[in-house]
């Protein structure tokens, strides 16, 4: 098992930032780096063409105090991705990635975690339904009420100046299902 260093107590997401850096530094592979994201329905993510390690903004700010081991948790999590990746080329939870966690000290990892909705109050309140990326959890439009999409028309449908990375990838999902880790 490798030697993590543990976060003190978290007081903000720069904290989270620095101590998922920290993981990488010593656990993982060179040239990753970590981003914010403003996903609502999963708590981070592992983008194996950017070498990027992904968190939901909203996840980290609603459980910096109620839960750090959660996010701590998520954390290695996607770090065990990226290792999975790197000397495997290994995607999803096989047995590189279920390798990477025992190193990593979070042997009983599991792939999807169960947990409250972090969606924003305001976005709580008025949004029903999301418009996000299938791999990635990304939000890039939410609605007021059910839009009228039809399966084939979504298929067809990208976002304009990222035609590569969401044609075909995108999903509308109801928002007041909980939330899940990918
Ligand atoms: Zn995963």
């Amino acid at each position: 098992m490798l030697l993590i260093p543990q976060p003190k107590q978290w007081q903000s997401l720069k904290d989270v930032e620095d101590y998922a850096r920290a993981c990488i530094e010593m656990c993982g592979p060179p040239g990753w780096s970590v981003v914010w994201d403003r996903a609502v329905k999963r708590l981070g993510c592992c983008k194996f063409n950017k070498r990027v390690l992904s968190f939901s903004r909203f996840f980290v700010e609603s459980y910096l105090q109620k839960d750090p081991e959660l996010i701590r948790r998520t954390v290695l999590h996607e770090l065990a991705h990226a290792m999975a990746w790197e000397k495997y080329r290994e995607r999803g939870h096989g047995p590189a990635w279920r390798r990477a966690c025992c190193e990593l000290g979070i042997a009983d990892e599991r792939s999807v975690c169960k947990c409250d909705d972090f969606a924003p109050p305001e976005r709580k309140r008025q949004a029903l339904y999301a418009l996000c990326h299938a791999e990635t959890g990304e939000v890039y439009r939410y609605y007021y009420r059910k839009p009228n999409y039809s399966v084939r028309r979504l298929r067809l449908s990208y976002i304009p100046g990222q035609r590569d990375h969401t044609l075909g990838k995108l999903r509308l999902i109801d928002l007041r299902e909980s939330s899940a880790k990918q």
